[in-house]
Parts: C-alpha cells; sequence; structure tokens
C-alpha cells in the first residue's frame, strides 16, 4: 500500500521561483527508506522521532509540529511504518531535523491485534535497544521487513522467534550451540543447559544451579532457522510453548548485553494468546 502524506493535489499550485527554490533545498536533504522505530512529545507541537534508516543505521530527529502538520506527517509516524524519509543535519547537532516522510507500508493496513500489537512493539523495542546509533545495518534491516512481513497475520509466535534469534546473532551475542562452554564436550545428541548469568550451553555435569534446559527439539528449530527464511514456516501451528526455552535463552543473552529488561519481554512471557 503506497500512502502518501507529503504534498497532495488540493494544494494550490506554486510559484516557479519558489518551486526552484524548493527543489534547491530539498537537494541538501538526505533520503532513505526506513523503520520508524518510536516517538516522543518533545515541545509544543513537536516530536522527537528514532528512525531505523537504511542509509546510515539509527538516527534520532526532530519532526517540528507534527502533532500538527498532518499534511507531512499524517500517519507516518506509527511505529515500525516503513517510511522514505527526508532529514537534514547541522553540523554539530545531534538531533537531524526530519522533514517529511513518505509512507510505503504500514503495519497499521492490517488488522492491529493486541498480540500483534506487542509483536510489533518487541520488534522495535529491540531494534531501538541494540542498534548503535550512526551505524548502517542492511542485514538487519532486511531481517525486519521479513519478519513484518510474517507478522501480518494472527501468529505472532514464529516471527518473534526468529527475529530474537536472528538479532541475537546478528547483533555477534550467539554461542556455540553444539558444544558445552566448560569442558567443550560435543552436545549433539546430550543435555543442553543454559543459566540466567552465562552466555553459552552447558552438559549435565557442568549445568550451575537453577539452570533451564534447552531441549534438542528447539536447538534443531534454531538450526533450521539459520538456514531457511521466515516464510518457509509459514503453515505450521505455533503455539507459544513452541521454541518457547529458545526464546527464553536468546532473551536473556540480549538483556544481559544491553544491561535491560525489556518491556516487551515481559509483555510476552505474561501473554496467554
Ligand atoms: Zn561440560
Amino acid at each position: 500500500m503506497l500512502a502518501q502524506c507529503r504534498a497532495s493535489n488540493s494544494e494550490v499550485p506554486r510559484a516557479p521561483l519558489q518551486s526552484i527554490l524548493g527543489e534547491l533545498a530539498s537537494m541538501a536533504l538526505k533520503e532513505s527508506e526506513a523503520l520508524v522505530l518510536r516517538t516522543y512529545p518533545l515541545r509544543e507541537a513537536d516530536l522527537l522521532v528514532t528512525l531505523f534508516t537504511r542509509l546510515e543505521g539509527k538516527v534520532r530527529g526532530v519532526a517540528r509540529s507534527a502533532m500538527r502538520s498532518k499534511r507531512r506527517f499524517g500517519g507516518a509516524l506509527e511505529p515500525l511504518t516503513l517510511v522514505r524519509a527526508y532529514y537534514d543535519e547541522k553540523e554539530g547537532q545531534e538531533l537531524t531535523r526530519l522533514d517529511s516522510c513518505d509512507v510505503l507500508e504500514s503495519p497499521m493496513a492490517s488488522e492491529v491485534s493486541y498480540a500483534r500489537a506487542v509483536g510489533l512493539g518487541h520488534v522495535a523495542e529491540l531494534l531501538d535497544e541494540l542498534l548503535p546509533d550512526r551505524e548502517a545495518n542492511d542485514a538487519v534491516f532486511r531481517l525486519t521487513l521479513t519478519v513484518l512481513d510474517a507478522m501480518r497475520g494472527p501468529e505472532i509466535w514464529l516471527p518473534v522467534t526468529y527475529f530474537d534469534l536472528w538479532m541475537t546473532r546478528l547483533a555477534g551475542f550467539l554461542p556455540e550451540f553444539s558444544e558445552c562452554m566448560a569442558c567443550g564436550r560435543p552436545l549433539n545428541g546430550s543435555r543442553a543447559f543454559y543459566h540466567a548469568l552465562a552466555d553459552g550451553l552447558m552438559c549435565g555435569d557442568d549445568k550451575r544451579l537453577a539452570s533451564s534446559e534447552l531441549s534438542a527439539e528447539s536447538r534443531q528449530l534454531a538450526a533450521q532457522m539459520f538456514r531457511s527464511p521466515v516464510e518457509s514456516f509459514g503453515g505450521e501451528p505455533w503455539p507459544k510453548s513452541k521454541g518457547a526455552d529458545l526464546r527464553k535463552f536468546v532473551m536473556q543473552i540480549l538483556q544481559r548485553h544491553i544491561d535491560k529488561r525489556l518491556v516487551t519481554a515481559g509483555m510476552l512471557e505474561k501473554a496467554n494468546f
């Protein structure tokens, strides 16, 4: 779905000079495909917007009068809307000025159930917390687009599991799945355990007190997810219990690295959808 939120046909035509000057001004703007991660009210009608741009990664900008100007931003700043963003920056200033956005794809185009809202919120929160500022990451951008596609339906556990697992890997935090981190023994064919304070998997002899088990089935699932696109898992029923230990394992790793408890992790744990 392509919705324009910039100039509309109903506008009064601009004078030629004005239009030339407008063209010149827009040439100084940076342009990038971007996902909206979150917005905060700033002052008066301004919004502080965090974007995940394809061009240069996570960028923060101010959308002036966004709460008033439906013409420039109407509907474009909902979290996880895919937009073409136009922005510029002044030297020495941390925040860019977000000029306008064209909506390329909106998550609101499909029905937003509570489950889907939590799933979308989780993707946005994880990106916002994990991505460093100003560092392009096309692999994460492409992953996010495919996961958002998979999240159009009512099922969220498959895309959430896939996203969490891949984000852990792309962030460089994923430990070796095939051997015990303590003794190096291969774990294929035997039980594997993990602990909230350790990154890797442990064998039955080395597991710590209060460890949890990562089932052979979930380890196999992870291997499958690293080989196959998210679409290839479609069609199978995916209850919350499927891969729950795998999600808990990677979520513990991610939260330890960002040194923070994710709000949506708690919502997903409590969810009964
Ligand atoms: Zn061991």
